[in-house]
């Protein structure tokens, strides 16, 4: 060694203390029934793969930097121009890009339970992130998001990991109450829920956040966009990476973005199967959060009438060691006693289901 070098220590202070995003098991091996990260159990449409491969004679050229027939495609769906929309490398690096552009020492707010990932942007950028914490009915606490005065508050609606949706009157009148960003991170909307995009007309503080990953079965190639005002927009273009989607994302996302009919069809599944699924839990007399996503948040009960922690740990292990990947939160009061169970094909909920009880029958 000519020379060491402590990272550690020369690291910025705030990256120094900083936590990574844990994302989900993703195990590479075949034989698991994956219902842990959310993903759509169904192909893309099946237009993506021509599109795809049309791109493949191109990829020695730059792709078009700003996704320009993608912004278009979207924003004339929503009744809005190109000029309201931004594509990003996965909604997470939108949400990056919203916290370093926009929130300064005031920080940022969240409710809590959510996305984790909130912690993580506001945490590279050296901000503070105010936890505003829901009860276990999961309603939304306006003056005490009101009253933290932040740069910018996160609401995942529909909720993660509880999948309950907020009426689009409490959105509204947390936008009239704050005089920072909302930003509404809609990755779940497609499954049920109302969208804020209507209140992009009337209010500039709003930022609707989106992704391909769930509901387009696009989660491999990382594609998000966020909707907003166009002077909102071309501040968060002054610090996206100039080439942020390649061809073959680009060609992707406006194949299955267009292909509404094969869209709506998977979607509708999706939520056939989380309703069959929470009825089925239902009879096992657990209680779920009415969902609005592609997942259910459930409260683990053995046959002599327990919850708790220990219960939803050992059904989490149990699920495992039979390949079922669920998720479970232990960290919070309000998550520790529940597992997420992502919608995924009816046999698949079956193979849970059967899992859950053998569960119950030894727990
Ligand atoms: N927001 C929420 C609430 C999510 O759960 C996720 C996925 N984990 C994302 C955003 C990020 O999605 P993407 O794959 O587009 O980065």
């Amino acid at each position: 060694m000519n020379k060491t070098f402590h990272a550690i220590e020369r690291a910025l202070p705030h990256i120094q203390v900083l936590h990574a995003y844990v994302p989900g098991d993703q195990p590479q091996g075949d034989g698991w029934v994956k219902l842990n990260t959310n993903e759509n159990p169904y192909p893309s449409s099946p237009k993506v793969a021509s599109a795809v491969t049309a791109e493949i004679d191109y990829l020695r050229k730059y792709p078009e930097p700003v996704s320009h027939k993608l912004r278009s495609a979207i924003g004339e769906r929503y009744d809005l121009s190109a000029k309201n929309v931004i594509i990003g490398n996965g909604s997470d690096n939108i949400l990056d890009l919203i916290t370093r552009c926009f929130v300064d020492g005031a920080g940022a707010t969240h409710t809590v339970p959510s996305y984790s990932l909130y912690h993580v942007v506001t945490g590279m950028s050296g901000k503070t992130l105010t936890d505003i914490p829901f009860t276990r009915e999961i309603k939304l606490d306006i003056p005490a998001i009101v009253a933290t005065n932040a740069a910018a508050t996160f609401l995942t609606s529909p909720n993660a990991p509880t999948g309950v949706a907020f009426p689009l009157s409490e959105i509204e009148s947390i936008l009239q109450q704050i005089d920072g960003l909302l930003i509404v991170d809609e990755a779940y909307v497609d499954f049920g829920g109302e969208t804020a995009m209507p209140l992009l007309k009337n209010y500039e503080n709003l930022i609707v956040v989106r992704t391909f990953s769930k509901s387009y079965s696009l989660a491999g190639m990382r594609v998000g966009f966020a909707l907003a005002a166009p002077q909102i927009i071309s501040i968060l273009d002054r610090v996206r990476d100039a080439y942020n989607l390649d061809r073959i994302a680009q060609a992707a996302a406006l194949a299955a973005f267009q292909d509404t009919e094969y869209f709506e069809a998977q979607c509708k599944k999706v939520i056939a199967t989380r309703e069959t699924t929470a009825s089925a839990l239902d009879k096992l007399g657990w209680f779920t959060y009415p969902s609005a996503a592609n997942f259910l948040f459930t409260e683990p009960k053995t046959t002599d009438g327990s919850t708790g922690p220990e219960i939803a740990a050992s059904l989490f292990e149990h699920l495992k060691a039979s390949r079922v990947l669920v998720r479970y939160f232990p960290k919070h009061p309000l998550t520790c006693a529940f597992i997420r169970v992502s919608i995924g094909t009816d046999s698949e909920m079956q193979a849970f289901l059967n899992a859950s009880k053998s569960w119950l029958n030894h727990a």
